[in-house]
């Protein structure tokens, strides 16, 4: 009988090296590298073209690594369960071979659909961890020292040639204008090994020197944050590699460099430990989506549902999704957003908290959209980052950004709104973050959808009558101890400066 075959399945994971699975597929035997585009997945709400977009890049160069290695990509269309059985009933005995994933309840329900299968014709699938996540961790005590131990580890090397089985067709690559992937979409940043080594590379070298000075600033950050999310979300990079590079080029920042200046030097360090500081709190938020995947459905703690569900108004959801809710700060970031597929973490946080203080509306709702609007979506983030922005975990601070004041901090002059939100362009510095206040403001811009100062004043008292509840502190409680970080900060957004304004616009941040 022929060797058993090894199927490689490439899920967002798409390189070959630091990649385990492929590594111990090829000490076994013959090997199937494969890719399976699964249309049930491409129609969900928080699947989109922008992320097919950018898979299809990373395709494209992990095909030709493949193939130099011998054996090519092999790409099916259908559901995983089908497209394993076929190649089962093709090449008999098979093994599997892939990373772990932490993905939405639907690759969460098709990953237990494939080892009920698997089961039941007896073929093995070997998992392997991909970054911090640990499967089945039962309490977070130590959690952040097993993710170090990992991040450790060397890198696992690409193999140098791979046994291919007898010759297996590939169905073609679709097209990235394919209408399974839905709707047309504007700019999206390459995706591909090559795109991230390079983006990696310059962060490291240069760009992450202005890291902290510009990370919440909506139009200059895109150039000095590392930009390697969408990487590491698709796995064109591992999270190891990544962390081992930074690590690496800190040890570089202390040696005597006659190009740059001890003071230089020791601000690159400190850029450079708060993007750890980051890369940490990726693993941190994944894990907890791994150990609760309920949060996809319901608010972390149960007192906030049924809290904005019925109030849900449909022409405020269009207004922000459009980017015309009259603040201009909140348009510029949304405009921004459908036209390249990214923003800083300050304007996500700003347009959910808006969404969901301001406009009342349940992030159930405003989560999906975004996502598909992000070339980086990476469901344990993405949702944790909803709930903590929407305030219903029960465990964090609160913070209702105003608009107004985030406008003045981050984009004082207002050039990032005038690029995004041409019916402002001719408006004077002095009106640019309150056009509404204008002796004539322009026709063509709407007033503000809602009142800053009422909206917040509603939302506050909302959440404040559930955190009343008799039990909220008990449910709170079982939150910490299961999903929270034991460590200062991992489990927020980076520590806050005092405001530098002279007189700040309303900011509500409050604990109850
Ligand atoms: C509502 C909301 C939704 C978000 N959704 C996503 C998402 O779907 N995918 C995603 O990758 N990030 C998400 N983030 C986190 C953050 O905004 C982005 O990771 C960051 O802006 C990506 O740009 P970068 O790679 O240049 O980041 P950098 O600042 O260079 O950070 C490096 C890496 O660290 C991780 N990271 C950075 N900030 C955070 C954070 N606050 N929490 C967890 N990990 C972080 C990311 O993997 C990022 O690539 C979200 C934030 C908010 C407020």
């Amino acid at each position: 009988m022929a060797d058993q075959l090894n199927i490689v399945w490439f899920k967002r994971d798409l390189r070959v090296h630091d990649h385990a699975p492929l590594a111990q597929a090829c000490l076994s035997g013959p090997v199937l590298p494969l890719y399976i585009v699964e249309p049930g997945y491409w129609s969900l709400p928080d699947s989109s073209r922008r992320h097919w977009s950018f898979i299809h890049d990373c395709l494209g160069e992990l095909h030709a690594e493949l193939a130099a290695r011998g054996a090519p990509l092999i790409l099916r269309v259908g559901e995983a369960v089908d497209v394993f059985e076929a190649l089962r009933q093709t090449f008999g005995t098979i093994k599997l071979w892939s990373h772990e994933e932490t993905g939405n309840d639907w690759t969460f329900r098709r990953d237990k659909a494939v080892k009920v299968w698997c089961r039941a014709h007896s073929i093995a699938w070997h998992e392997t961890p991909t970054n911090g996540v640990v499967r089945a961790l039962k309490s977070r005590d130590n959690w952040a020292a097993q993710r170090s131990q990992r991040m450790t580890m060397p890198l696992v090397p690409a193999p140098d040639r791979i046994q291919a089985p007898i010759h297996v067709p590939s169905q073609p690559r679709p097209p990235k204008s394919d209408p399974m992937f839905g709707d047309e979409i504007l700019f999206v940043q390459s995706g591909g090994r090559k795109e991230g080594l390079s983006a990696l590379d310059s962060f490291l070298e240069t760009r992450a020197s202005k890291y902290m000075q510009t990370i919440s600033k909506p139009g200059i950050s895109a150039r000095h944050c590392s930009r390697l999310s969408a990487h590491l979300a698709f796995g064109t990079l591992s999270s190891r590699e990544v962390e081992q590079a930074t690590r690496a080029r800190l040890r570089d920042l202390t040696e005597p460099d006659p190009g740059m200046s001890d003071d230089d030097a020791q601000s690159f360090r400190k850029n450079l430990g708060a993007f750890l500081s980051r890369l940490a709190w990726r693993c941190h938020f994944m894990q907890k989506l791994e150990q609760q995947p309920e949060i996809e459905f319901h608010c972390t703690h149960p007192a906030f549902e049924g809290m904005r569900e019925p109030h849900f108004n449909a022409d405020f959801f269009e207004a922000w999704k459009s980017g015309h809710t009259g603040y201009p700060l909140i348009d510029a970031a949304m405009r921004s957003l459908h036209v390249n597929g990214w923003i800083n973490f300050r304007m996500r946080a700003m347009l959910v908290s808006f969404a969901s203080y301001h406009l009342w509306l349940d992030w159930r709702q405003t989560a999906p959209y975004v996502a598909r609007l992000f070339t980086d979506y990476e469901p344990g983030i993405h949702l944790c980052q909803f709930q903590m922005q929407s305030g219903v975990t029960g465990i964090n601070t609160l913070r209702i950004y105003s608009p107004v004041k985030q406008s003045l901090d981050h984009d004082p002059e207002g050039k990032f709104i005038r690029r995004y939100v041409p019916e402002l362009f001719n408006v004077s510095t002095q009106w640019i973050h309150e056009p509404w206040r204008m002796p004539e403001p322009p026709a063509d811009y709407p007033s503000p959808i809602v009142n800053h100062d009422r909206a917040m004043q509603f939302a506050r008292a909302q959440i404040a009558a559930r955190r009343k509840k008799p039990d909220f502190q008990v449910e709170a409680r079982k939150v910490v101890n299961k999903l929270a970080s034991r460590a200062k900060h991992t489990d927020r957004d980076p520590p806050r400066k005092k405001p530098v304004s002279p007189k700040p616009k309303t900011q509500l941040s409050f604990d109850l």
